[in-house]
């Protein structure tokens, strides 16, 4: 009977490790690679990290270059929004 637990229990362990890798409990936060967003002041990429400016406007969270370009875009957001 040993052999069947241990089957059991390897099936198990292989199913835990796919579900975590598919839902991204490993490899951070959830994540899935580095996250990469698009200025709206300057329409360049950016790399959404913890220090990267953000504002929600409408229910949708903007990324910004820099402190500048956000400013920008809260004075005016409709400007950037066409
Ligand atoms: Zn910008």
């Amino acid at each position: 009977m040993k052999k069947i637990w241990l089957t059991i229990a390897a099936i198990l362990i292989i199913l835990i490790l796919f579900l975590g890798f598919s839902t991204g409990w490993f490899g951070g936060k959830g994540e899935k690679g580095p996250k990469m967003a698009v200025c709206p002041v300057c329409k360049m990429k950016v790399l959404v990290t913890e220090t990267t400016p953000t504002y929600v406007f409408k229910g949708k969270t903007y990324y910004f270059m820099n402190e500048e370009h956000k400013n920008i875009f809260v004075e005016e957001p409709e400007r950037f929004l066409k």
